[in-house]
């Protein structure tokens, strides 16, 4: 039995870090800046904590300047909104990522349209999402970023395949159904309401999977040497005791016999998600200073 090769996350996650830090180092030898990022979050949701140091500490990993602010759960938006519009003036801050979900009191887009769109490094803001939709240069929402980069690593010219994106959230779905248009392929999107998903599924050359359903996608749904990302990250219990692991929206083991190339979970699309991040810090910092480094 043929097996899918293993897109490695982890190592193309670790090669886009090593060009951030280059850049960076460029950055401050050569022009005297140094790159901000600004990471906010409001209460304490456990895996919002995770998220948000995990990015304050690669941020300096990469010795870019990291700034966290971790706001009470009784927050207003009318305070949120204050930081924000403080964030927006400060020069040391090029980028400035408030972590979601955000508290039900408080109105989501209202915050991130807050958000100076040259700043908005999580690609969230209608300006940029209009940029995008419009194919125009914008900042690209980090995790479709990071499947897009996975996709030509694999694929190298993606001009003509069949994409089939699960999930129409605006932090996925969406952005990753624009990024493949972009890229010439025939997008398909899927989402809860789809009849007969399996059929959709099936047409597919290239599968991008954020539904949040664990291992919803079977073998039997995925075209022989079809791509799969799978973005899905679900904790499931194993066995009878407490303990649980990470699955994603794919069923990795049938998945892996018939696919040609496929995403892990854990060690795929996750790690790329912060070095997208880091990566849109440093070119929102290159545009606000006007400079033009070389691609290395
Ligand atoms: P979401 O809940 O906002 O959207 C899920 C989408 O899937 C919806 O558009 C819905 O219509 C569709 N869907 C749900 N059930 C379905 C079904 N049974 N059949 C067909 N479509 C269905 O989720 P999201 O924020 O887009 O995230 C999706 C998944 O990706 C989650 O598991 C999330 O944890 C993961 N995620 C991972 C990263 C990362 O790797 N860094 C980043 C963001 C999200």
């Amino acid at each position: 039995m043929d097996m899918a090769r293993i897109i490695d996350g982890k190592a193309l996650a670790a090669g886009i870090r090593e060009k951030v830090a280059r850049r960076v180092a460029l950055l401050k030898a050569e022009h005297g800046v140094t790159p901000g990022l600004a990471v906010m979050q409001v209460g304490d949701d456990p895996a919002s904590r995770v998220y948000t140091r995990n990015k304050a500490k690669q941020t300096v990993e990469a010795e870019m300047a990291s700034f966290k602010f971790d706001l009470a759960a009784e927050t207003t938006q009318k305070d949120l909104l204050r930081k924000i519009s403080e964030l927006n003036e400060d020069s040391r801050v090029n980028g400035i990522l408030v972590q979601l979900p955000l508290p039900d009191r408080i109105e989501e887009h209202a915050v991130i349209n807050a958000i100076d769109p040259a700043k908005d490094v999580d690609g969230f803001h209608t300006i940029n999402t209009g940029l995008l939709a419009t194919g125009q240069d914008a900042l690209v929402p980090c995790t479709p970023l990071g499947c897009l980069m996975m996709l030509r690593d694999a694929l190298g010219d993606l001009g003509g395949q069949k994409a089939l994106v699960l999930g129409r959230s605006n932090i996925v779905g969406k952005p990753m159904a624009m990024l493949l248009i972009k890229e010439n392929c025939t997008v398909t999107v899927a989402h809860s309401r789809t009849r007969d998903l399996a059929a959709e599924v099936r047409q597919a050359d290239v599968l991008v999977a954020a539904a949040g359903r664990p291992r919803m996608v079977k073998g039997d749904w995925i075209k022989p040497g079809a791509t799969v990302i799978d973005v899905g990250i679900n904790r499931v219990p194993i066995g009878e005791d407490e303990k649980t692991r990470l699955v994603g929206d794919v069923d990795f083991d049938e998945a892996v016999t018939v696919a040609g190339a496929i995403t892990p979970v854990p060690g795929g699309v996750g790690p790329m998600t912060i070095a997208c991040l880091l990566h849109n810090t440093v070119a929102a910092c290159c545009r606000q200073s006007g400079i033009d480094l070389p691609e290395d």
